[in-house]
């Protein structure tokens, strides 16, 4: 590596990790720092069934999922979430990755980290909004295309990352699944507290039950650099978690004394996007009969 390169991604973690606020004030001045913030794919948005292009898309394959991740996982706060990373360091196991629906044919995309976007009351923290509904909490797991090695590098390319968005809906009984994470945010209360997932997991037992339906559409990252990079997955079924598990999540800090909560951005304007649902209805499947009917063909955007 020379002395460039290692300046460079310097420069590169100091953008992705800088600091930047969620008041709306300074969500208003990110794009001075960062300039994609102003661009025209901006996410989060909000989402219609009536107005999406439904579309018999080929499922999503998640391979790896159902592995039970061990060794592998760390819980991070970084003051502007809590971050899952996954990576099997030196050891030769594939990590679980995903292709199909709307990816491009023979592109396989690794997962990366996952992490999560929370109110500090239950009408808020989603940062997509489905149907006018905006849930207490929005997972990410974020994946990147496996010719990049990291994330940093991906961000400098084309349609490098596919993020899955699973929202969250508050129900009476605690989810079970959730528990290996919740166990530990205690740990990392504070800013830059990070610590091993001691309970192995499967990014599985984290998914809504009905995977089949989903929303897809291109967009940024949500935090700067908004880096206008991503293929957005956005499942239709929530997965449950309880009031007193998503308090948890509500008594992280950012820093001294101050919560960390209602880390999620502003709507974005669609603009000329299209949004699109995979469905699988007998309609869907009579007007994109097999010939017409091609994921490459999907127009991206509105003429
Ligand atoms: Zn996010």
């Amino acid at each position: 590596m020379n002395i460039i390169t290692i300046i460079s991604s310097l420069m590169t973690i100091s953008l992705v990790e800088g600091h930047f606020g969620y008041s709306r004030k300074d969500q208003h001045v990110w794009f001075k720092k960062f300039k994609s913030c102003g661009g025209q794919l901006q996410s989060p948005i909000s989402i219609l069934s009536s107005r999406s292009l439904a579309v018999p898309l080929p499922a999503l394959e998640m391979i790896g999922y159902h592995d039970y991740l061990q060794d592998m996982l760390q819980l991070k706060n970084n003051g502007h979430s809590v971050v899952m990373s996954i990576n099997n360091g030196t050891r030769s196991k594939r990590l679980p990755y995903v292709f199909g629906a709307t990816l491009p044919e023979n592109e396989e995309f690794k997962v990366d980290h996952l992490h999560f976007h929370w109110g500090a009351k239950n009408n808020r923290g989603s940062e997509h909004i489905l149907n006018d509904i905006r849930y207490p909490m929005e997972m990410h797991i974020v994946h990147r295309n496996k010719a990049y090695s990291n994330l940093s590098d991906a961000l400098y390319h084309k349609d490098s990352l596919v993020v899955l968005g699973v929202f969250f809906q508050l129900q009476d009984k605690d989810n079970m699944l959730l528990q290996p994470i919740l166990n530990l945010l205690g740990k990392v209360k504070w800013l830059n507290e990070e610590t091993k997932l001691g309970t192995p997991i499967t990014l599985a037992s984290l998914l809504p039950d009905n995977t089949d339906e989903f929303y897809v559409y291109k967009g940024s990252l949500t935090t700067p650099p908004c880096s206008e990079v991503v293929t957005w997955i956005i499942f239709s079924t929530p997965v449950a978690i309880s009031f007193n598990q998503l308090t948890k999540f509500r008594l992280l800090s950012d820093s001294v004394e101050r919560k960390l909560a209602d880390n999620y951005r502003m709507l974005q304007d669609i603009g000329l996007r299209k949004i699109y649902v995979r469905r699988l209805n007998s309609y869907t499947f009579t007007k994109y009969n097999g010939t017409t009917f091609n994921v490459t063909n999907l127009d991206w955007f509105w003429h």
